[in-house]
C-alpha cells in the first residue's frame, strides 16, 4: 500500500458555537483520488482550506507530507496545488499572461504551452479568462494547480455546474494528473463522478465521517445488507441518452 502522504486526527473546527467539523480523521495515500463527498454544508471546503493552510483549525493534528501544519505550514504550502475561485483571475488577461504571472509568484518557470496542452487548451492560449465556456474555465483553473509542480492537488467541487461532456473531460483530465503519480483530493456532491474518479472516498456529513472505503466496497457492503433497488434499473438513464444524442466530444465554441 502507498504511504500516507495527508494524515487528519481529530480535526475540529468551530465558527463561534457552531461545530462545522466534529473531530474527523482520515487519512489520503499517496497517488491516490480521494473524495470527500457530502451534502452543501457538510464541511468539506472547511475541511480542505484547513489541510491548505487557509483557514485556522479549532483543534486536532494535521500532517502533510511529514510536515506538521502547526509548525511548518510553509512547507505544507510549496508541495500543494490549490484551485482559486474563478474570481480571482485578472479578466483582462490571456491565459499565457496569467501562467506568466503565476509563473513569476511561484518562482517557476512552466512552460505556458506545456500546461495549456496539458489542459486541452492550446488554441485558447491568447484568448481572455473571461472569454472561456465554463468547462474551458474549470480546465484552466486546474492547470494553473499545477505550476509549482506540487505533490498534491485540492480541487473543491471542480465539476459543480459544468455539463456532461465538460465533466466527463475533466475526469480525464484529474485522472491524468494523478497517472503522473500527483495526490488528488477533491470535493464533490456527483456520486456517478466519484463512483468512476475516486479509488477512495470519505462521506462527511453534519461535520462527522459516516463512511470511508472504495467506491466498490461501500456498494457491496450495503448490497450484502439486503438492500435493493425499488424498481427495476434500465439498461441506461436519461444521462446515457443526452450524451449518445449531443456526441461525447466538447462542443464550447
Ligand atoms: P461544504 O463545503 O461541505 O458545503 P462548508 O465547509 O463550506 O461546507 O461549511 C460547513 C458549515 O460551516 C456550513 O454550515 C457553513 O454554513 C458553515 N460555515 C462555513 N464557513 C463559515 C464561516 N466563515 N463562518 C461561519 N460559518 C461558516
Ligand atoms: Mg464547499
Amino acid at each position: 500500500m502507498a504511504p500516507v502522504i495527508i494524515s487528519i486526527k481529530e480535526l475540529v473546527k468551530n465558527y463561534g458555537q457552531f461545530k462545522a467539523v466534529k473531530g474527523i480523521s482520515f487519512d489520503v495515500f499517496e497517488g491516490e483520488i480521494f473524495g470527500l463527498l457530502g451534502p452543501n454544508g457538510a464541511g468539506k471546503s472547511t475541511t480542505l482550506e484547513i489541510i491548505e493552510t487557509l483557514r485556522e483549525k479549532t483543534s486536532g493534528k494535521v500532517i502533510v507530507n511529514g510536515f506538521d501544519l502547526d509548525k511548518q505550514p510553509g512547507e505544507i504550502k510549496k508541495i500543494i496545488g490549490v484551485q482559486l475561485q474563478s474570481s480571482g483571475y485578472y479578466p483582462n488577461l490571456n491565459l499565457t499572461e496569467l501562467i506568466e504571472l503565476f509563473n513569476g509568484m511561484y518562482n517557476k518557470k512552466m512552460p505556458p504551452v506545456e500546461l495549456l496542452e496539458l489542459v486541452n487548451l492550446k488554441d485558447k492560449a491568447k484568448a481572455k479568462f473571461k472569454e472561456l465556456s465554463g468547462g474551458q474555465k474549470q480546465r484552466f483553473s486546474v492547470a494553473t494547480t499545477l505550476i509549482n509542480d506540487p505533490r498534491i492537488v485540492f480541487l473543491d467541487e471542480p465539476t459543480t455546474g459544468l455539463d456532461p461532456q465538460a465533466r466527463r473531460n475533466l475526469w480525464e483530465l484529474i485522472k491524468k494528473i494523478r497517472d503522473k503519480g500527483t495526490t488528488v483530493i477533491l470535493t464533490t456532491h456527483y456520486m456517478d463522478e466519484a463512483e468512476k474518479l475516486c479509488d477512495r472516498v470519505a462521506i462527511i456529513d453534519s461535520g462527522e465521517i459516516i463512511a470511508l472505503s472504495t467506491p466498490d466496497m461501500l456498494i457491496d457492503e450495503l448490497v450484502n445488507s439486503g438492500f435493493e433497488r425499488p424498481k427495476e434499473i434500465k439498461k441506461a438513464n436519461l444521462e446515457d441518452v443526452f450524451i449518445q444524442l449531443t456526441g461525447h466530444s466538447l462542443r464550447e465554441g
